[in-house]
């Protein structure tokens, strides 16, 4: 016999899905959620649904928006890229105010044990922005861990070529970290001291 009665199994089950959350804390939401007004389960519902119906990636960068093209590459200053592995490290980087450029979220790094190549993330795409010519330097802010700098080697090769300053964040955020925890004085530094490679 189950221990939970068929509704409450199934939310324990759902909310299990999520990163971080084990079967004792799965539990204690599904209780909060049955304590909850049929209004609020219904709001906390129609979040979720809300995320997957309008939540799109941005055609130019890649970065999360509602519509086709995000705000930040409809307004801000396109002669600097800055080149960043997932949409989180936009958010890490955003709440430093000190970037006027665009992104270019890559969606993954190269990883080859894991069977990602270069044609598995968003380069092409970066290529083809940077052979628009508006492009005067890209900024490769890829996490400061074996991918993150292999990945950020291989398109500064690619992008040489093309006659633009390619930087790197400068050494200080700690070796094997991600952006996203790295605190917004390190952070901050690494881009203000960023490097060309
Ligand atoms: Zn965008």
């Amino acid at each position: 016999m189950e221990v939970f009665i068929e509704p409450i199994g199934r939310l324990i089950n759902e909310f299990t899905k999520l990163p971080g959350v084990g079967q004792k804390t799965a539990q204690r939401y599904a209780y909060r959620v049955i304590s909850m007004t049929e209004g609020e389960a219904r709001a906390f519902a129609d979040a979720i649904v809300g995320v997957k119906q309008r939540v799109h990636f941005c055609k130019i960068c890649g970065n999360f928006t509602e519509g086709e093209v995000c705000a930040i590459c409809r307004e801000r200053d396109p002669s600097a890229i800055c080149v960043v592995k997932e949409p989180k490290d936009v958010i890490a980087l955003e709440k430093l105010h000190e970037f006027k450029g665009v992104y270019h979220v890559l969606h993954g790094v190269i990883d080859p044990m894991n069977g990602v190549g270069p044609n598995d993330i968003r380069i092409r795409e970066l290529l083809a922005r940077v052979q628009e010519g508006k492009v005067t330097e890209v900024i490769m802010a890829t996490n400061p861990d074996v991918e993150g700098e292999a990945t950020a080697m291989y398109i500064a090769k690619l992008l040489k070529p093309l006659g633009v300053k390619v930087t790197r964040l400068s050494r200080g955020i700690p070796i094997g970290s991600e952006l996203e925890y790295a605190d917004e004085v390190t952070l901050s530094r690494a881009l203000i001291e960023r490097k060309e490679i």
